[in-house]
């Protein structure tokens, strides 16, 4: 499967890029196909990161495991291993070389410990790219900040920067509100070795982002071959979908200002349910930003629902407004939520088989929010049993309905979102206020 997909992309012009996590437990012979418990070989505890004085893996789970960075036969059996793979696997146009997957996880030994994680692993792109130029392989590196590596180095340098591409992974950021101009944002607090304080805010965040783009500069790398990683379109909290809408095309014309290239979005893919806007506006406004919000969404609702489509729209602007309770944490205004939900669709005879689907699959969202409206009210009445109930009746309805909309619903992926949406009403802070 996997050459067939490699062979396509590139017979239609896709670059290849492979790999992530994986090299610091492959290279000790540890599997890293995701986040599992496993044991970890006895011949290989020293190389584990030192925490509290014991060197352990983290939450039993290699792939989430740091290694003690500093030692030399650890960063050359990572390059090595990340040397030969990319040796035998010619295919690959973007190699990512990233670190484990873990946080507040890092080695705390006498050599570790004044050393952000982030020189070490400068140290070993640098490394990683002589080893590669000695042996004539141009495959491109990609490395990543996030977590830990959020904060830039403070004294190793890229040596060969047109062998690099800058991935920035903003996992701690907000959706409700899109990533600031990097020139708004202010610093990065200080680095804090097992007690990062990771950003909690956009500004925050953007903070990073403006200082890894001051070090790209600084390193001579080219600002325009580099990409955002992100987490869009995960969230169940607004049927009618005009707020990531918003937020994605605001980020994606902050893209270039911000120093970045493009974008790889973390997503399922069958989500056309509760996120076909915005995942359309992502893909029109990354073609051609140059178009303005309001003609790509009126693209998609005239592709979605034919000539009569403005009476969609506003319909669909509605539910946006009116689901403010599922995102906001004060907001209680649940009767008027369920109320725009419960209303009828708009009356109009189906001219296409399109406008047909469309109809049916508006109809299937308002009913499903409905009961997650229901739901989350009676979370906040504190009617646990009532909530419980609610929940089976919604997965028996998503397990009845998955098959009908293969395409646009990924029950796996809801159920996540599902959780979200509670623990967010009910616990969490918005992260922007
Ligand atoms: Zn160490």
């Amino acid at each position: 499967m996997l050459p067939q997909i490699v062979y396509t992309a590139h017979s239609n012009g896709l670059m290849y890029h492979a790999v992530g996590h994986g090299f610091t437990c492959e290279a000790y012979g540890v599997p890293s196909l995701g986040w599992l418990e496993l044991d970890w070989p006895d011949e290989y505890i020293d190389v584990l990161a030192q925490r509290n004085g014991k060197r352990d893996l983290s939450w039993n789970m290699p792939l989430i495991s740091a290694l003690c960075y500093s030692r030399e036969d650890v960063q050359k059996r990572i390059i090595d291993y990340a040397v030969n793979y990319i040796e035998e696997h010619p295919e690959i146009d973007y190699l990512h070389f990233w670190l484990d997957d873990g946080h507040n996880n890092k080695c705390e030994c006498d050599r570790c410990k004044n050393i952000k994680i982030a020189d070490l692993y400068i140290k070993m792109l640098n490394t990683l790219d002589y080893e590669l130029t000695k042996r004539g392989l141009n495959t491109k590196i990609v490395f990543l900040a996030y977590h830990e590596l959020l904060w830039t180095p403070d004294k190793e340098k890229l040596k060969n920067p047109n062998r690099f591409t800058f991935m920035f992974a903003p996992i701690q950021r907000s959706f409700l509100q899109p990533l600031p101009l990097i020139e708004e944002a202010g610093e990065p607090k200080k680095y804090n070795l097992n007690k990062q304080p990771f950003p909690q805010n956009n500004y925050e965040m953007a903070a990073h982002l403006k200082a890894w783009t001051e070090y790209r500069k600084m390193v001579g790398m080219s600002l325009s071959d580099s990409f955002d990683f992100d987490y869009y379109l995960n969230d169940y909290n607004d049927p009618g979908q005009f707020i990531q809408t918003r937020l994605i095309y605001e980020d994606i014309q902050n893209l270039k200002k911000n120093g970045l290239g493009g974008l790889i979005n973390c997503q399922s893919q069958r989500l056309f349910d509760h996120a076909a806007l915005p995942q359309y506006v992502m893909a029109r406004a990354l073609q051609q930003p140059e178009l303005s919000l309001d003609e790509i969404v009126d693209e998609f609702f005239f592709g979605a629902f034919g000539n009569n489509y403005e009476v969609y729209k506003k319909e669909w602007l509605k539910l946006t407004e009116a689901s403010a309770p599922l995102r906001d944490k004060e907001n209680m205004e649940f009767d008027k939520l369920k109320e725009v939900l419960a209303a009828p669709l708009p009356e109009e005879q189906c001219k296409d088989l399109t406008t047909s689907h469309s109809r049916k699959l508006m109809k299937f969202t308002k009913e499903l929010f409905l009961m997650l409206t229901d739901m989350t009210e009676q979370a906040v009445l504190g009617n646990d049993e009532k909530v419980k109930e609610i929940q089976e009746k919604i997965n028996r309805y998503t397990s009845e309905k998955e098959s009908e909309f293969i395409i646009e619903l990924d029950r796996n992926y809801f159920k996540g979102a599902m959780e979200r949406l509670l623990k967010e009403k009910l616990d969490k802070e918005n992260l922007d206020d």
